[in-house]
């Protein structure tokens, strides 16, 4: 292994800076994986990319950017437990204390040591790089019927959803409304179809966005955003309205057409970051019995579940990548998912690149 490697940062103008740095050695309890796939979020174009917007566990801190990391452990640092050399796995990818009440309930996103809590990407070392650091309390084994891109999916956004429609609850009872098929939206339509949705409708306002969820058959029924979008899907669900509507655009009309397109005792979550919304609540929600709830990323225990769930559904996440980049073309990989004329965006090595 050669003691220098490629790494990429986000200066945030809206461009990628390649640096050479010194391929670092695993501590106690942390591992050095050679990775493998990388993928972009919506959050690092967000608060990283374009300008550094962030602040607490949004703050970027100059790191090697990428918290949606995937790769096979090649070296261990004393003390680990459980994973060792060769392993293949997921890095869920926020790295808490350890020992808080959210730590200890799995949701190390939501850590509330100041000094402990630190996000791949965002505060530590990230995965757009030839090797990153782990700890070892953070891997999720990653079976060898799943690539490592599949692996990358679950690290951040099909985990997310995973942990939203936990909370609402999807059966075949449901019509589930999307709105926002970004790669969150699009994750969305392919968890539920395996839930059992019975009819699924995407919202969005990009063309190619609209044409991924129909043409990977995520959705049943596409709508362009706007004024009539309500009307639109209480049309297509026998005048009532969806039992279940998923937010992942931070749109504010979006974000009130999924409460106000939601049948009367439906349940909404709130997924996507950022932005606001105005409802009434009693005509949106109070006469209707409705409830909304938010969720952010997830535990390591469900991530867990979900890739047990994925291989039995033969599910894989990597479906819903459109685009895949070597590590020296991550400024092109960063300026495409910015643009938003993609599915996911992936940066890969060695096998992953060209699968
Ligand atoms: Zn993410
Ligand atoms: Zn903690």
């Amino acid at each position: 292994m050669n003691s220098t490697m490629t790494a990429a940062f986000l200066p945030g103008n809206s461009t990628v800076e390649m640096r050479t740095v010194p391929v670092p050695a695993p501590g106690h309890g942390e591992v050095l994986l050679r990775m493998k796939a990388s993928t972009i979020c919506g959050s690092d174009i967000r608060c990283i990319y374009h300008e550094h917007l962030g602040k607490g566990p949004e703050g970027y801190q100059g790191v090697i950017a990428g918290h949606e990391p995937c790769g096979q452990i090649v070296a261990e640092g004393p003390g680990c437990r459980r994973f060792k050399t060769g392993d293949r796995v997921i890095v869920y990818h926020i790295s808490g204390c350890g020992v808080c009440n959210d730590c200890r309930r799995g949701y190390m996103i939501s850590c509330t040591s100041e000094k402990y809590r630190r996000a791949y990407g965002w505060q530590r070392d990230g995965g757009m790089a030839e090797y990153m650091i782990a700890e070892e309390k953070d891997l999720i084994a990653l079976p060898g019927v799943l690539s490592f891109a599949d692996g990358a999916q679950v690290a951040c956004g099909f985990g997310t959803v995973y942990e939203g429609l936990e909370k609402i609850g999807i059966d075949g009872n449901h019509a589930v409304l999307i709105t926002g098929l970004g790669p969150v939206g699009l994750a969305t339509g392919a968890l539920c179809r395996k839930l059992g949705a019975n009819k699924i409708i995407g919202i969005d306002v990009v063309p190619e966005r609209m044409k991924i969820a129909i043409d990977l058959g995520l959705c049943d029924a596409v709508l362009a955003s706007g004024p009539d979008n309500v009307a639109q899907v209480k049309a297509l669900t026998g005048g009532f309205g969806v039992e279940r509507a998923v937010d992942c655009s931070a749109n504010a009309a979006a974000r009130a057409t999924a409460v106000r397109a939601a049948r009367k005792w439906g349940k909404i979550v709130f997924l996507g970051e950022g932005g606001s919304v105005e409802i009434n609540p009693s005509p949106d929600m109070i006469h209707d019995q409705k409830t909304v709830y938010g969720s952010w990323v997830t535990s390591t225990w469900l991530m867990e579940e979900l890739v047990e769930r994925l291989v039995r559904w033969n599910l894989h996440p990597a479906d819903i990548i459109t685009h895949r980049f070597p590590l020296d073309r991550a400024a092109d990989a960063y300026a495409l998912m910015a643009s938003g004329k993609c599915g996911k965006v992936a940066v890969c090595q060695d096998e992953e690149l060209t699968a």
